[in-house]
């Protein structure tokens, strides 16, 4: 390639790079709950694992127990729709539809391809979709994707919610409010029950909300924000992902039967890749089967989210999370990332969320605590903020 085509690119990075912003992909190995990187260690306080299932020694050697070189597959070697449909999506199917006593569910290769997936496949030119405006990169490329006309609401702001839907709904054959349950980069939770109550003023509005980071972690039984707020039936689009706390890889949708059997015809990201391999499946299926009796995990990871955060606003900073997502707002994207390597220093693991991720000043330092993180650690932890 002549170098001239490649000064753009080059400029660009530049730019990044004098705002704070550039990014590169960090060397990491990970030994239990702690990472290391750089020839440093330090606690890691960045991963999803939000119950430690993932560094769990003994449940890995408990599913090795079930697994032999006859059915450890790691291909599904073509899709769902051609020969990749293996019995245990059926299973997994199955589990995850009667665990949340829906009608049907469906497993998608991750929560990326669910989301640019579902999306596009329910909207046509007459759906209007209504959408927080903090909602994560994947669904906003769904959004994108589809053919549907879009507002975003101002984040947890339903007045302004109910106000587009006031103005917009009646132009509309179908409006569709898209939200999360738990907002990662606020650490926010929505209120479902007021959303539910919202969509039944109006007989075309249907709810898609994504569970991403409460699935396994809220409600009784872990199958997150909506079973908590008792609303899982009214929820049109239940969704989340297998990436997070459970441990695994892929994503899930509850549903009625007719929507899963819509989507098996129209949803792309389905149809046109290979689906997940057995072996994925094996494990996915083996976390849920015990997803009830991960209750202590679930109980010390809130004990541990109140305790950090008692002790961050006691540091004189505001910290409006609700869950066992932590933010430290700083502001300026240089300061951000000096105090996160400041905290590195100190062997926490924690990274800055810099634009585009976050708006414009408002630059953050995100804990993301584990329920196995002891008490002592967390006090450290505020010592050194
Ligand atoms: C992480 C995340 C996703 C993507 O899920 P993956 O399984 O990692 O692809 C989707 N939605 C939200 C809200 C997320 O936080």
């Amino acid at each position: 390639m002549e170098n001239n085509l490649l000064d753009s690119f080059v400029d660009e990075l530049h730019k990044l790079e004098k705002q704070g912003n550039r990014r590169t992909l960090p060397l990491i190995t990970q030994q239990g709950n702690h990472i290391q990187y750089e020839e440093k260690n330090g606690y890691n306080l960045s991963s999803n694992d939000y119950l430690d299932l993932a560094t769990d020694l003994t449940l890995r050697e408990d599913f090795l127990q079930s697994v032999n070189s006859d059915n450890a597959l790691f291909s599904a070697s073509s899709s769902r729709l051609l020969t990749g449909n293996h019995v245990l999506y059926t299973q997994l199917e199955e589990r995850l539809s009667a665990m949340f006593g829906t009608e049907s569910a469906l497993v998608f290769n991750s929560g990326y391809h669910m989301n640019t997936g579902i999306l596009p496949a329910i909207c046509h030119g007459r759906t209007l979709i209504l959408a927080d405006k903090w909602v994560h990169a994947s669904l906003i490329d769904g959004i994108r994707l589809s053919a549907a006309q879009h507002f975003r609401y101002r984040h947890a702001d339903y007045a302004h919610l109910e106000e587009l839907l006031a103005k917009h709904a009646s132009h509309f054959e179908r409006v569709i409010i898209v939200t999360e349950s738990i907002f990662s980069m606020d650490g926010d939770c929505t209120d479902l029950g007021y959303l539910v109550r919202l969509k039944r003023r109006y007989s075309n509005v249907m709810l898609y909300v994504d569970e991403a980071h409460a699935v396994g972690v809220r409600g009784e039984r872990g199958l997150g924000c909506a079973e908590e707020q008792g609303c899982i039936d009214a929820i049109d689009f239940l969704t989340g992902t297998f990436g997070k706390a459970l441990a695994s890889l892929g994503g899930y949708l509850v549903c009625r039967q007719p929507i899963r059997d819509y989507l098996i015809n129209k949803m792309r990201t389905l149809l046109f890749t290979t689906a997940l391999p057995p072996i994925n499946l094996r494990w996915s299926l083996f976390i849920l089967e015990r997803l009830d009796s991960f209750s202590d995990r679930r109980q010390q990871l809130c004990k541990n989210s109140t305790l950090l955060k008692q002790q961050i606003v006691a540091k004189g900073y505001e910290c409006g999370s609700q869950s066992h997502i932590l933010l430290l707002i700083i502001g300026d994207s240089n300061a951000a990332v000096l105090k996160a390597k400041e905290l590195q220093r100190k062997g926490f693991y924690v990274l800055p969320i810099r634009p585009p991720t976050v708006p414009e000043g408002t630059s953050r330092i995100r804990i993301s605590l584990t329920a196995g993180m002891p008490a002592s650690l967390i006090h450290q932890l505020a010592a050194s903020l």
